[in-house]
């Protein structure tokens, strides 16, 4: 372990007594940096989760600055004034963001979104009429979503104040998982939004069977970032313990877990192999490749086989 990087021991989240099994022990394999870290299911409500894991003081050390997701959102500040897309072009976009960040219908409102990264989605939002805000524990990411004009906490989701108003809709892409405290994150956001609020999350599915199938070059894994591994039912309990009602699940229709996995598994038996380079780069194809996949992953989404899931949950009262 990297002398930075300093583990903590956590106990099941849920209150569960301290039995566990031991899952799989992974590494990094986003950017290759030192560590290993096991993956523990709770004997008692079956919930994942990377123990020991690096502390929140420490975790930075996995999160350098070239992290993907920083950069997947950015938003071109030239282009923000350009008019509307081309219908073609409109429609492939509402093909991919359909449950992958879809969302209940409301009318516009008040937003928050947590792990804004650098603003893509709270732009998406704006222009459709929302009040939105943001909360980004990366300095360079939150910058970057200021500088499109909106309110962005620089920070985590633990330690982010009050607000001043509550929210009809809080959303977090990809988010629930990092969260060294998850119960406390869910347990605030419930307080955030208003009677009969929303929240709109997702995260990747470790009930798929791609997760049994690759174990730790599951690419959906990520320790040690991924600090929890949920599945449709451990997400529930979460959910209901923290006061809110799950509305609905959507296996997105995606297959950059399986597209990523495949290539860490051959790049695991021919380190030098350009197929496997050009696989584990999938996540950069974009739209193009997305779209060739797309029956596939539709396929495997009717089965809940996608290895990604978006959520609604509704603040029960
Ligand atoms: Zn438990």
């Amino acid at each position: 372990m990297p002398p930075e990087v300093l583990l903590e021991n956590m106990k099941c989240p849920l209150g569960c007594p301290p039995e566990d099994e031991t899952i799989l022990v992974g590494r990094d394999r986003l950017h290759n940096l030192p560590g290993e870290f096991t993956v523990v299911k709770c004997r008692t409500c079956g919930l994942m989760r990377t123990n020991p894991r690096p502390t929140p003081r420490t975790i930075g050390y996995y999160y350098p600055d070239d992290y993907g997701p920083y950069h997947g959102t950015r938003v071109d500040h030239t282009k923000l004034s350009d008019g509307p897309l081309p219908p073609w072009k409109r429609l492939l976009k509402r093909v991919f963001q359909f449950n992958t960040q879809c969302l209940p219908p409301l009318p516009p409102g008040r937003m928050l979104e947590v792990g804004c990264a650098s603003g893509a989605f709270l732009h998406r939002m704006a222009c459709q009429g929302w009040e939105v805000e943001g909360i980004e524990p990366s300095e360079d990411a939150a910058n970057s979503a200021r500088l499109l004009g909106y309110p962005v906490y620089m920070g985590s989701i633990e330690g982010a104040p009050e607000p001043d108003y509550l929210y009809d809709l809080v959303v977090g892409w990809m988010v629930l998982e990092h969260l060294h405290n998850p119960l406390l994150a869910l347990k605030k956001l419930r307080r955030w939004v208003k009677p009969g609020g929303w929240l709109a999350i997702s995260v990747p599915n470790a009930a798929a069977l791609e997760f049994r199938m690759f174990k730790d070059a599951w690419y959906a894994l990520q320790v040690p970032t991924h600090l929890y591994h949920y599945t449709p039912r451990t997400l529930e309990m979460l959910l209901a313990k923290t006061g809110w009602r799950r509305e609905k699940v959507f296996d997105q229709r995606i297959l950059t877990n399986l597209v990523v996995s495949l290539g860490y598994c051959l790049q695991d038996k021919m380190p030098r192999s350009r197929l496997a380079s050009y696989l584990v780069n999938f996540p950069n194809i974009g739209v193009a490749g997305n779209l060739m996949l797309y029956p596939f992953a539709y396929v495997l989404s009717l089965f809940g086989q996608a290895g990604r899931m978006t959520v609604w949950a509704r603040r029960m009262e």
